[in-house]
């Protein structure tokens, strides 16, 4: 077996995670509120702190985290199955999303006693959203050379500087911040350190940036001499990028990398069964259903080596590459199945939903992370580097 595959020893869901996706399905044909395929497919981008507190009530936020600090204790595997049921439903999850997939589990790992008693039972019961402060006008691939700066002085910490991109900062509670305690910029990996910010301080400002498709998802964030207490810093001061490093691993090895144009994909096949022209569409299908089949089993075996314990950072990034170049074919390729034959007449509900999918398809290779930087991350594994 190649090097490569070996990193790859297929895995499958054990059979209690399959049997909680059944309790899964039911929530979600009870609780999910009707919506169109179009709003449907905004799923991890969908705002709603109703669904989440319903979830939350469920114990299904925070799935993952130990039951003392308010979580369901299940393993990766039935948060994978968890995760899968939102997405191919298009539930709105994104109110809970981050706290759920990272800033819980960072704080778990990296957080002080008395942090992890402040914030995980509030993530649980969905009463803390978190947003990811690491992007800055400068830094974005090269997130080591972050400058905002956090400056010791008797209180805690006074901050200054500007994040962007931040998916969900105006509705959330606080952010996890990356940022500069010591040296400069130059300085690269050394001397950053993450902070938690309570977003209702003085000092924070956030601007919503509108995309392409006219939602208003991500942000500017602003802060101007914000006075954090001692407590916000997580973990060791100048430990940043190792925390990082680690929270970037959780936030790419996700199902939701394969997932983003699953709604499209489903809409259009039951479009078609309608109609009388499928057949034309078989092979198409069927190569979408064969790559499907082929990452979600990748992406069970990245979830596999979380449950073991493993740090699979090159296994993810990987998934996440090929990932997302599968959720950007999708919208392509129906698109050009529908421009290719004019005289049939579109589903409108089709039309918006590839026509908003076509518009944001590009970020699904940005956010998380670049194809470039990724492909760079998977050379090195290989040694190829
Ligand atoms: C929808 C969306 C949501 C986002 N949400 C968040 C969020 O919540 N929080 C947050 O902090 N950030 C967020 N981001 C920002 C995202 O993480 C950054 O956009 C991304 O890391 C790229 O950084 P950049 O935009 O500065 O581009 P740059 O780093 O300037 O890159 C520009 C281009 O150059 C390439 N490039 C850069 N360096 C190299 C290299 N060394 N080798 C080869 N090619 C290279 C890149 O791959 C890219 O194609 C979000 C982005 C999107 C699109």
């Amino acid at each position: 077996m190649s090097e490569l595959l070996s990193q790859f020893r297929l895995a499958r869901l054990p059979d209690e995670a399959e049997a909680f996706r059944s309790d899964v399905k039911a929530f979600l044909r009870a609780e999910m509120p009707p919506a169109p395929a179009d709003v449907r497919s905004r799923s991890w981008m969908g705002f709603s702190a109703e669904f989440s507190k319903k979830m939350a009530e469920r114990g299904w936020v925070g799935l993952t985290l130990p039951r003392e600090y308010g979580g369901a204790q299940l393993d990766a595997f039935s948060r994978f199955v968890l995760v899968e049921e939102l997405l191919v439903s298009g539930a709105p999850v994104s109110a809970h999303w981050i706290a759920d997939r990272q800033s819980g589990p960072l704080i778990l790992k990296y957080g002080s006693e008395a942090q992890r008693r402040a914030y995980l039972p509030k993530i649980c019961a969905a009463q803390a959203f978190f947003c990811i402060g690491m992007s800055e006008p400068n830094s974005g691939s090269d997130l080591a050379s972050v400058g905002t700066r956090a400056t010791k002085v008797a209180q805690g910490w006074r901050l200054s500087g500007r994040k962007i991109w931040t998916t969900n900062a105006p509705h959330c509670h606080y952010m996890i911040a990356l940022v500069r305690t010591s040296g400069t910029a130059e300085d690269r990996h050394r001397g950053l350190s993450q902070f938690i910010v309570d977003l209702s301080l003085p000092g924070v400002t956030v601007r919503p940036i509108h995309d392409l498709a006219g939602d208003a998802h991500f942000s500017e964030v602003f802060f101007d001499d914000v006075l954090l207490t001692d407590d916000a810093l997580i973990g060791n001061e100048g430990s940043g990028w190792e925390q990082v490093t680690a929270e970037l691993a959780f936030e790419r090895s996700g199902p939701e990398r394969i997932y983003s144009s699953i709604i499209l994909l489903d809409h259009w096949i039951a479009c078609l069964r309608r109609s009388a022209d499928g057949e034309a569409h078989q092979e198409t299908i069927g190569r979408l259903a064969v790559h499907l089949a082929t990452l979600r089993n990748m992406s069970i075996t990245v979830t596999s080596q979380l449950v073991r314990g493993a740090s699979p950072i090159v296994e993810a990034a990987l998934v996440k590459d090929i990932g997302t170049e599968f959720e950007q074919s999708i919208p392509a390729i129906i698109e050009s199945a529908i421009a290719g034959d004019p005289d049939v007449d579109i589903d409108p509900d089709l039309y918006r939903t590839v026509a908003y999918l076509s518009h944001i398809s590009p970020t699904f290779s940005l956010r998380g992370g670049t194809r470039e930087i990724l492909r760079g991350m998977i050379a090195r594994g290989l040694g190829l580097r």
